[in-house]
């Protein structure tokens, strides 16, 4: 629909007025000016109100007393569009330019019943699982559940150890603090990501080096880290660690990340919160560095509600990250203590939710993966969307669809897109705004994956998320399509 379609004029019959309402289909049309203005909102029942008072068909709306009519201006939040829709209790408000003229519609039902970003999808077995704790009074942290969830998850990624926790973060955390990494050492960490990835290297006391992605995956640019690891070596200033995030379901291209690391000695921690369930060339992404972390957070691919696994083959670094992680206690009659520790364990019954949707996890990346094909299979003609890679040996879980708008094949700026997109009830987001441009990591040295070229403002600048859900109807991903289609068509 073109919003002009619904504009009517004071010497416009009611007849015309009434095939206007009808054909599209929102009980109303809109009053104008000759240059467009906004005057008020016609609905059928205006009309029919008319009528009744023994106006004729063929006579013109100057017969309307006149009226003020609800509008907003065109940039107006969807949360406050559906707030002034209630108050009014109307069901479509017109959005005005700064001239006054209507530029588009927004409907209640659309705010109402709003397609989200990425729902948590239930299987069947998690309440077995947590009934299970209840009748067996395993309601403390800890249980057979944890153990359970840890050697399932273990078996599923082909690690050989693993240690359940609160959060990702926390794994994050404990991984740092198994490697000894304290105030003033160094590490290296992807820039594009969300800042739980470097903010343990903060609680440390720790100095966060970030480096670029690389076009091809999104993820940590290889040669950015090379240039890094020269520049520090040269300064006989090496890091403790480099953490490599694999963001929004695929891996980082590991192997040449690898080859650098082994090169100067440092170990890899792999941050695959977003990305449990992919794989890189046949291993699982999260177990080809030293250690590596998942999160089980409401949004990710499975959950526990809140929750995070840090994985690796060294059986002693997870036993030191278990000490850790429950208060450091040594061994004694009394609580005996010589080194700081934390409260990060995962409690039991959280652990039966995720050993329920570890079983189902298969099957939400088969889904995950179907949404993004149904994306760009019905988006194939939007000339300026261009899709994440998903490049050769990779196998990605698809967490979320998500792509770059060229900004040489549209003229609608991405603020412009994400706000029309957002006020039908389509929660989008845009990609991760890259660390180095946070204030908080203002004064951090940052290496961009060329001279000329730092991918990961062009992807924050330029990139989306869309909705993604496992559980997403076909009727709700349509939605989303002919949103997109409407806007960049
Ligand atoms: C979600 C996420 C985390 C943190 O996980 P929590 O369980 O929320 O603490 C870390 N890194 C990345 C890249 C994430 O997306």
């Amino acid at each position: 629909m073109v919003i002009s379609d619904l504009f009517v004029q004071q010497d416009t019959i009611l007849k015309k007025a009434i095939e206007i309402i009808d054909s599209q289909g929102l009980g109303i049309c809109l009053l104008v000016e000759d240059n467009h203005k906004f005057l008020r909102t016609i609905t059928d029942g205006d009309i029919r109100r008319l009528l009744m008072r023994g106006h004729k068909l063929e006579e013109n709306l100057s017969a309307l007393e006149p009226s003020s009519s609800i509008w907003s201006p065109q940039d107006t939040p969807p949360a406050i569009l559906l707030d002034l829709l209630r108050k009014n209790d109307i069901q479509q408000i017109p959005l005005l330019n700064k001239k006054g003229v209507p530029v588009d519609i927004i409907l209640r039902k659309h705010l109402e019943d709003p397609v989200l970003l990425s729902y948590p999808h239930l299987g069947t077995f998690e309440t077995q699982y947590v009934q299970q704790a209840f009748e067996t009074n395993w309601v403390a942290p800890l249980g057979p559940n944890v153990e359970a969830f840890e050697e399932e998850i273990a078996a599923y990624v082909g690690s050989q150890a693993a240690l359940a926790v609160s959060s990702g973060t926390a794994a994050i955390h404990l991984a740092l603090e198994v490697l000894d990494i304290a105030a003033g050492d160094i590490v290296f960490c992807s820039d594009l990501t969300f800042v739980a990835s470097v903010n343990p290297i903060l609680y440390q006391g720790a100095i966060p080096v970030l480096i670029d992605s690389e076009p091809g995956t999104w993820n940590m640019s290889p040669a950015a880290l090379q240039k890094a690891f020269e520049k520090y070596h040269s300064q006989n200033k090496l890091p403790k660690a480099v953490i490599v995030v694999s963001l929004y379901g695929q891996s980082a291209d590991l192997s040449p990340i690898k080859e650098i690391c082994d090169f100067y000695q440092v170990p890899i921690i792999e941050d695959a919160a977003e990305s449990l369930g992919a794989s890189y060339h046949g291993q699982k992404s999260g177990v080809i560095g030293l250690l590596g972390i998942y999160s089980f957070n409401g949004n990710k691919i499975i959950t526990t509600s809140g929750g995070g696994m840090l994985v690796s083959n060294n059986k002693e670094l997870i036993k030191k990250a278990q000490y850790l992680s429950t208060q450091a206690k040594d061994p004694a009659d009394y609580y005996l203590h010589t080194r700081k520790g934390y409260n990060y364990r995962m409690s039991n019954v959280l652990a039966g939710v995720g050993r329920g949707q570890l079983k189902v996890l298969d099957e939400r990346v088969q889904s995950r993966r179907k949404i993004f094909q149904t994306y760009q299979e019905k988006l194939h003609n939007i000339d300026c969307l261009q899709w994440m890679p998903e490049p050769k040996g990779y196998y990605s879980t698809r967490w979320l669809s998500c792509c770059v708008i060229d900004p040489q094949k549209t003229s609608l700026p991405l603020e412009v897109i994400y706000r029309q997109i957002t006020q039908k009830g389509i929660e989008v987001r845009r990609i991760w705004k890259p660390m180095h441009a946070q204030p908080l990591f203002a004064d951090i040295d940052y290496f961009p994956h060329s001279n000329a070229e730092s991918v990961s403002d062009y992807l924050f600048e330029n990139g989306l998320c869309l909705p993604s859900s496992s559980n997403m109807t076909e009727k709700q991903q349509n939605r989303v399509i002919e949103i997109i289609s409407t806007i960049l068509g």
